[in-house]
């Protein structure tokens, strides 16, 4: 079997949508093993700990052994070293997505050697983000539709 490696994908997931869950499946094609990071920040908490977003997408993926949850907190390059990690994937959405993103891409590479792959939203999810999520939850709407 060709070796295809290990690739962190690194993000907030506050909550984790099928936005997120269609780049795994994806990106899982690509490469052997996929790092779910979920990022927090020690000064803010998040609309959902960092623990329950683990607990959640763990066990969603528990019987997927292809596919590890680890929080972090600090530069994504630095968890990506501390994992053994080279290249890290993200979803792009949009024009906006790309830009932020480029900047990033481009750091990142300059900081650590670490390269982007970039994967285009399908487009069934490209409006879909986790902001959206948490907004139409707290004017008490139902989210189980954008939720795997
Ligand atoms: P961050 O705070 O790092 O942007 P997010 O959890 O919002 O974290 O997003 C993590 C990654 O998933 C980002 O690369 C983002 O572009 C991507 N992403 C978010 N929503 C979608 C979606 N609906 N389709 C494809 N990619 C997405």
């Amino acid at each position: 079997m060709m070796q295809k490696g290990r690739v962190l994908f690194p993000g907030s997931f506050d909550p984790f949508t099928l936005g997120h869950a269609d780049i795994v499946k994806r990106v899982l094609q690509m490469f052997d093993e996929v790092v779910i990071g979920v990022g927090y920040n020690e000064q803010k908490s998040g609309w959902m700990s960092v623990e329950e977003r683990v607990g959640k997408i763990r066990e969603l993926y528990a019987d997927e052994p292809r596919i590890k949850v680890e929080s972090y907190t600090g530069l994504t390059v630095d968890f990506a070293k501390i994992q053994g990690i080279s290249t890290i994937v993200r979803g792009i959405r949009s024009v906006a997505d790309f830009e932020y993103e480029l900047q990033m891409a481009d750091v990142n590479r300059q900081l650590a050697g670490i390269e982007t792959v970039f994967l285009p939203a399908s487009p069934q999810f490209a409006s879909l983000s986790s902001s959206v999520v948490r907004e139409l939850s707290h004017f008490g709407h139902d989210i189980s539709a954008f939720l795997p």
